[in-house]
């Protein structure tokens, strides 16, 4: 199909359009990389902004039975739904956490909701490429609320919080009292912590871990850019689907706060940058991987090892070699 016609079919709301656009920009052969890149610039122009949530959480603590509740209700309020999965880590059969059309059953049935599982490929700088330039079609073919859906480990979810409006991380509730190994870091990017299982015999857990992680972000570092109350906890059942309509009453207050204090464009601008950053980089790297590259690298190698020149002497030819 043409760029243009498959970006104004994307444009126009067509998900085969989408599901093909998709699986263009997650191709990494070359030619399809310049189509790719092509269509995501013809598609930046369709003016249309979704909220951008990443959320993550560990496997179990019931992300998949969240984003179907979150989304059925999200639907039920009249919005479209897209989620998108991250999983550079995958080594699973099928290669993808949402590759298993029976999580999410009821939203994968909705002609409100797209789903779109994670590629299998495993390289972090790729899967980012491919994840952000997935979140601008399903924003161009207007879905209002993008959930990008991280496994809460490794690198990935800074990855996502880099390319989402707002960070939610779900825990599951702590049998004592200690926060469980929640990395500081991951904490610090949260804007909202879900304390999920709030329900049955699970609740005076739920209730606990709630307060301790409550103490525990007001400890963390103050965002000036934010009301006093964010980041925030908040404990929700996803199995029972209580506290997901509080939940998103608070995630639209910050998206709102931060549109009306200017924050929310200078955090995408921010992050338009940072992938700029990024994609100058990973080229660069690919650049290196490239035969005559490779060998220059060898050869260079070599007269280092062997004493012949320095290493400082052998990489300033390498980089002119590049730069040619
Ligand atoms: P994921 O690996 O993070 O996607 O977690 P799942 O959504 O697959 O859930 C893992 C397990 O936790 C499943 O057995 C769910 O039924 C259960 N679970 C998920 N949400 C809740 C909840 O709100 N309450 C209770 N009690 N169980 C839940």
């Amino acid at each position: 199909m043409d760029v243009q016609v498959m970006a104004d079919a994307v444009i126009a709301g067509d998900r085969r359009a989408l599901a093909r656009a998709i699986t263009l920009v997650e191709s990494s052969r070359a030619d399809h990389r310049t189509e790719a890149a092509e269509l995501v610039s013809r598609v930046a122009g369709s003016g249309r902004q979704a909220l951008r949530i990443g959320l993550s959480g560990t496997p179990g603590v019931g992300k998949s039975t969240f984003i179907e509740s979150f989304g059925m209700m999200l639907i039920g309020l009249g919005l479209r739904v897209a989620v998108l999965a991250v999983d550079p880590s995958s080594t699973r059969s099928g290669g993808s956490i949402l590759g298993d059309k029976t999580r999410m059953e009821r939203l994968s049935r909705e002609r409100a909701a797209f789903i779109r599982p994670s590629p299998s490929q495993s390289q972090l700088g790729g899967v980012a490429r491919r994840t952000r330039e997935a979140v601008s079609l399903c924003e161009a073919a207007g879905f209002d609320v993008i959930l990008i859906e991280t496994v809460g480990v490794g690198q990935s979810e800074t990855m996502v919080a880099e390319m989402a409006d707002l960070f939610v991380l779900l825990i599951a509730p702590a049998g004592g009292d200690e926060l469980q190994g929640v990395k500081r870091g991951i904490m610090e990017m949260a804007d909202i912590i879900l304390v999920n299982k709030a329900d049955g015999d699970l609740k005076p857990a739920a209730t606990r871990t709630m307060a301790d992680y409550a103490g525990a972000l007001r400890l963390l570092r103050k965002r000036p850019q934010d009301p006093e109350s964010f980041p925030k906890a908040m404990a929700v059942s996803a199995l029972a689907e209580d506290g997901l309509q509080k939940a998103w009453d608070e995630m639209t207050a910050l998206a709102n706060w931060r549109k009306e204090n200017g924050h929310f464009e200078r955090r995408r601008a921010e992050q338009a940058r940072h992938w700029f950053g990024e994609e100058v980089r990973q080229g660069l790297l690919a650049q290196l991987e490239a035969p005559e590259a490779r060998a220059a690298m060898q050869a260079l190698g070599q007269d280092v090892a062997a004493g012949q020149r320095t290493p400082t002497d052998a990489a300033l030819e390498m980089l002119r070699q590049l730069a040619h």
